[in-house]
């Protein structure tokens, strides 16, 4: 079995090395360790178990990464993430979600009021109609319409949170703290497989009717089977002004291990929000796996962390590298 896996992997990493990209870093270890798992922040150490168990029974990629994010959808204590999560300024829970396959086949919701699970509404959106995205009520109707239960997803403690806010309503979201932290997942299967899912109730305080980069395939979460997976926590202006995790990915496909490719594309972000007044609170993050298993985690600030799982780590909590 053991040897079989070895063979595998020495077989792919010579048809990688030699026909489909280059992924080749001198600055960084390549690892062949397969199947894998990395989720941002400490919700994903939990979240990373839940995928790691489904996958190991053999549920596949996709079912693992709708499990493990939904194992923070449901817990009122995740601040940032489905039931529990920080609302808008007006009181109200909104949350945006975002899965994909190793087929590029993906689904999304986004402004998705009163259903706990949305990242399950969005694999049903990929797989049971022609569209990527439904948002606001459409999302809704098309969840309760398959079955998914209408519950309030404001807790007391986010009402007394946001009762509080109200009394200056300043919005600055807070980095590295749980009102900023959308968990995104991305596994690599024993066949070098990717899957993504992303999933958030988006910054605290909010506009009604905003939506950030986690919905948004390309931003919040992107993968090309050829060549890596990418996803994204932090700011979701800056990540969608920069189209963050498909650039991470391109990153890579061009050639740059999974660190240099996130750094670059932080340092982008860097640049360009430099002079522009939410540099005060920016924060951004990005997690990235390529297709023969390396992996990196880097963000903008000090502070970012994310969960890493395989045969080796049993979810262990890493902090990532960071810009300034
Ligand atoms: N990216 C999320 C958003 O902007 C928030 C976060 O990751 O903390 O909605």
């Amino acid at each position: 079995m053991i040897r079989r896996k070895f063979l595998k992997n020495t077989l792919y990493s010579t048809l990688s090395a030699s026909s489909l990209v280059n992924l080749s870093n001198k600055n960084n270890s390549i690892s062949k360790d397969v199947p894998r798992i990395i989720s941002t922040w400490n919700h994903g150490v939990n979240a990373n178990k839940v995928a790691w168990e489904k996958l190991n029974n053999g549920e596949g990629g996709l079912t693992a990464v709708e499990f493990g994010v939904r194992d923070s959808e449901n817990d009122p204590n995740e601040r940032s993430v489905g039931y529990g999560g920080l609302p808008d300024r007006d009181g109200k829970v909104t949350l945006d979600a975002c899965i994909m396959d190793s087929n590029n086949d993906c689904g999304a919701v986004s402004f998705l009021q009163n259903i706990k699970n949305p990242i399950s509404v969005a694999r049903l959106v990929m797989e049971t109609t022609p569209h990527i995205m439904l948002s606001g009520k459409g999302a809704y109707d098309f969840a309760i319409k398959n079955g998914f239960k209408s519950q309030i997803l404001l807790t007391e403690q986010s009402k007394i949170d946001w009762e509080n806010w109200l009394k200056k309503s300043d919005y600055k979201p807070v980095i590295n703290i749980e009102n900023h932290d959308t968990i995104s997942m991305l596994l690599i299967d024993s066949d070098h497989n990717l899957f993504g899912a992303c999933t958030t109730s988006g910054t605290a305080w909010k506009m009604h009717g905003r939506v950030g980069d986690s919905p948004i395939i390309g931003a919040g979460l992107f993968l090309d089977n050829e060549v890596g997976a990418a996803a994204a926590t932090g700011l979701g202006e800056a990540v969608i002004r920069t189209a963050g995790s498909a650039m991470v990915v391109e990153c890579m496909r061009n050639g740059m291990s999974p660190i240099d490719a996130c750094k670059e594309v932080v340092q982008r972000i860097s640049k360009l929000h430099k002079d522009r007044p939410e540099w005060e609170y920016l924060q951004v993050g990005f997690i990235a796996i390529s297709k023969n298993g390396d992996y990196a985690g880097y963000s903008l600030k000090k502070g970012f962390n994310y969960a890493l799982t395989d045969n080796e780590n049993d979810s262990i909590l890493v902090d990532a590298k960071y810009s300034v």
